[in-house]
């Protein structure tokens, strides 16, 4: 049985029965475009790295650390991300962190992974732009060989830093950017709106680099308004408060502007403290360009596949919702357009394979 889809690019993709839909989800090939590589420490490497390197942490043990993720807003939750990257020192520990993050990402198939890093979390600890960036770019070429996943990187400016912060860790990442696709701006969303950077990345931009923001996670949707028109920027990082605005959804639809949503991010900080009433379907509804994405992973209880599957489960979306979900997120890449297709391919490829 196929499902006729209206008059654009898009193929006819065959609808696949509920009952196989959690198999296709774990099966589909994935983007992921919002993870924040030091969110992916997860506490048994955290307490690895701190023996390796010599770091007292405040918690005695792997279980208490855990049982400190019971956050209750974005600021709790980085209060102890924080915490958790000081045991990043050496170029090795950049590696290892990034490593167990594609082999946890090839396992839930994703093919292209275009990862956040926080360099000034490490600049601030002593530890140079070159330690940070060698590691994390040695593991994004291992990805392609290790795993086949396309790994770049984005660098992320601290939004609750100054400007001033924010010029200067250009200027120690200038030397490194032939390793660095774009720059992202991250940390504590409300009262730091995107116009506080708009000079740093008018500069970002004149160096060709591309350009990402996370905006209306908490933010209002006058953040993602300036995001857009003052930052220029390309993605939307969660941008789930466009919802309150109803001109701004139909911006975000008619030029396609992804949004990389983070569903269980969301359910964790109580953006949406139920999964079930996650506006997901309502901003796909709308047409916009919705992607699904992990963003913490260790803190927020799951990596791509926790995240589409419970997602799914909670909100009733079905297979039609989930090749849109994979396919918006290989379009709304920075990859160039034969790898899109290629990717394009490969999701077409799994969904007739399950239609039989
Ligand atoms: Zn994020």
């Amino acid at each position: 049985m196929t499902d006729p889809r209206p008059a654009d690019s898009r193929p006819v993709v065959p609808r696949i029965a509920a009952e196989r839909l959690p198999e296709l989800l774990r099966s589909m090939p994935k983007a992921e475009l919002h993870i924040h590589i030091e969110g992916s420490l997860e506490p048994e490497l955290i307490f690895a790295l701190a023996a390796r390197n010599g770091v007292a942490l405040p918690y005695p043990d792997v279980d208490s650390l855990r049982r400190a993720y019971a956050f209750t807003n974005l600021q709790s939750f980085l209060d102890i991300y924080y915490a958790g990257a000081s045991v990043l020192l050496r170029e090795q520990d950049f590696y290892d962190m990034a490593q167990a993050y594609f082999r946890r990402a090839a396992a839930d198939k994703v093919v292209c992974a275009e990862i956040f890093f926080d360099p000034q979390t490490h600049t601030a600890r002593g530890v140079a732009m070159q330690v940070v960036i060698d590691g994390l770019h040695r593991a994004c070429v291992d990805a392609k060989k290790d795993f086949g996943i396309d790994a770049s990187l984005i660098l992320c400016f601290l939004r609750h830093l100054s400007e001033e912060d924010a010029f200067a860790t250009l200027e120690a990442a200038k030397p490194y950017l032939d390793r660095i696709i774009g720059v992202g701006l991250d940390s504590s969303e409300l009262g730091h709106p995107p116009e506080k950077f708009a000079r740093v990345f008018a500069q970002c931009r004149e160096l060709g680099l591309h350009v990402v923001a996370h905006a209306g996670e908490e933010g209002p949707p006058a953040y993602i308004h300036a995001a857009l028109d003052v930052l220029h920027a390309e993605r939307i990082d969660h941008g789930v408060q466009a919802i309150h605005d109803p001109a701004l959804m139909d911006r975000l639809a008619r030029e396609r502007i992804p949004l990389t949503v983070c569903p269980l991010s969301n359910q964790k900080l109580c953006v949406f403290p139920n999964l079930a009433d996650h506006n997901i379907g309502a901003l796909l509804a709308a047409g916009l360009a919705v992607t699904i994405n992990s963003d913490d992973p260790a803190y927020f209880g799951g990596y791509m596949n926790d995240n589409f599957l419970q997602t799914f489960a909670a909100t009733g979306l079905d297979s039609d919702a989930a090749y849109q979900l994979s396919r918006n997120a290989f379009e709304g890449s920075f990859a160039d357009a034969a790898t899109k297709q290629r990717y394009i391919d490969l999701l077409d490829e799994t969904f007739l394979a399950f239609a039989h």
